[in-house]
């Protein structure tokens, strides 16, 4: 298959999709019909039965319910290890809330997801080229709500951050105050980890709600230096659970409910038009529509990668918003 050929064509913009599987409660619940099939000669092809109708949608990849997280990782290693490199990499879980993302990101003590399987990787690639080279890594934990910047390993996690352009003149952005830990094993992550989830909890009563409405950056950065050629290089490495793309009715969100709605569909449309643009190669791409999209201007633009996972329920009663996704998906790929 010329799989690989497709997406060095298709440059730096990747778009995938993984299916949860139905969930023991969806299971019991009788009237729970499954909407989604698979073709089984094409891993790049999904159908989407809705309304009677089936639609089809072509991804560069689809993950089945039943991939594990190691199947998932294996194919985004290659992504990951590009910032040992200097490269600036995103991936984002894109979905309606209860698609997957934070499985998908985080994943659950028994089975870590994305985050955690990063780092590990990171550090037993780095330590292979000692000790020719020596690399740093950190990591930074960010919420976006409500179109604030909330730094989660910082001393006062309820202080704002602002986005401030170098005073250099070389168009880099930097995030003064934000907390960034140099991190070199395991129990460290776990550490920094803990600490960024507890900080999230404060100041929110449900922080299953709270997290369904912000988005939650991990950013690691990676800096290298060759003290026999003098050689360096730094890249970056952004890892987003995005908010809940789900729609909320217009008539019964009011208040802070529809404020934040409001700051949601800002924020992942922003997104779409940003990753739009770039694909299209137009002239002006439009980063500062959003707190998400101007934080990561430079792990966007450029020679950055991009990754997209879409996250998609099987569910009959979720498949409004599959369609959704998988129209954005559509647009961005
Ligand atoms: P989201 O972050 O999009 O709201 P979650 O990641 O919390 O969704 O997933 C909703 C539920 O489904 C959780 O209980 C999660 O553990 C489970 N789940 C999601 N994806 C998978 C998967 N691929 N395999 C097993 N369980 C999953
Ligand atoms: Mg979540």
């Amino acid at each position: 298959k010329c799989h690989n050929e497709l997406v060095r064509l298709r440059g730096n913009i990747r778009v995938f999709c993984r299916v949860r599987p139905v969930s023991q409660e969806e299971l019991d619940a009788a009237e729970a019909k499954n909407m989604v099939t698979f073709d089984p000669d094409d891993d790049a092809i999904l159908h989407l039965s809705n309304k009677g109708k089936v639609m089809t949608f072509e991804l560069d990849k689809v993950f089945l319910p039943q991939a594990t997280q190691e199947e998932v990782f294996q194919e985004v290693q290659s992504l990951i290890t590009s910032c040992i490199d200097g490269y600036n990499v995103c991936i984002f879980a894109y979905g309606q809330t209860g698609s997957g993302k934070t499985y998908t990101m985080e994943g659950v003590p028994e089975n870590p997801g994305i985050n955690q399987r990063a780092l590990q990787l990171l550090f037993s690639e780095v330590s292979e080229k000692a000790p020719d080279w020596d690399f740093h890594i950190t990591v930074s934990m960010v919420e976006i709500y409500n179109e604030t910047l909330r730094n989660l390993l910082g001393d006062n996690p309820s202080e704002k951050l602002d986005i401030k352009m170098c005073p250099d003149g070389s168009g880099q952005l930097y995030v003064p105050g934000l907390t960034e830990f140099a991190v070199q094993s395991v129990e460290d992550i776990n550490r920094v980890f803990e600490l960024g989830h507890m900080n999230r909890a404060t100041a929110c009563t449900n922080l299953n709600e709270h997290s369904s409405r912000s988005h939650a950056l991990l950013i690691i950065t990676v800096s290298g230096f060759n003290s026999s050629t003098g050689h360096r290089t730094s890249g970056k490495l952004n890892l987003v659970d995005l908010a809940g793309s789900e729609r909320i009715a217009k008539s019964g969100a009011e208040g802070s409910r529809l404020r934040e709605a409001q700051c949601i569909n800002k924020s992942l449309s922003a997104l779409g038009d940003v990753i739009h643009a770039l694909r299209s190669k137009q002239a002006h791409i439009p980063f500062r529509n959003s707190r998400l999209t101007y934080l990561l201007q430079d792990s966007l633009s450029g020679d950055s990668k991009t990754l997209m996972m879409v996250q998609v329920s099987p569910m009959d009663t979720n498949v409004s918003e599959s369609v959704c996704s998988l129209k954005f998906a559509q647009r961005v790929r």
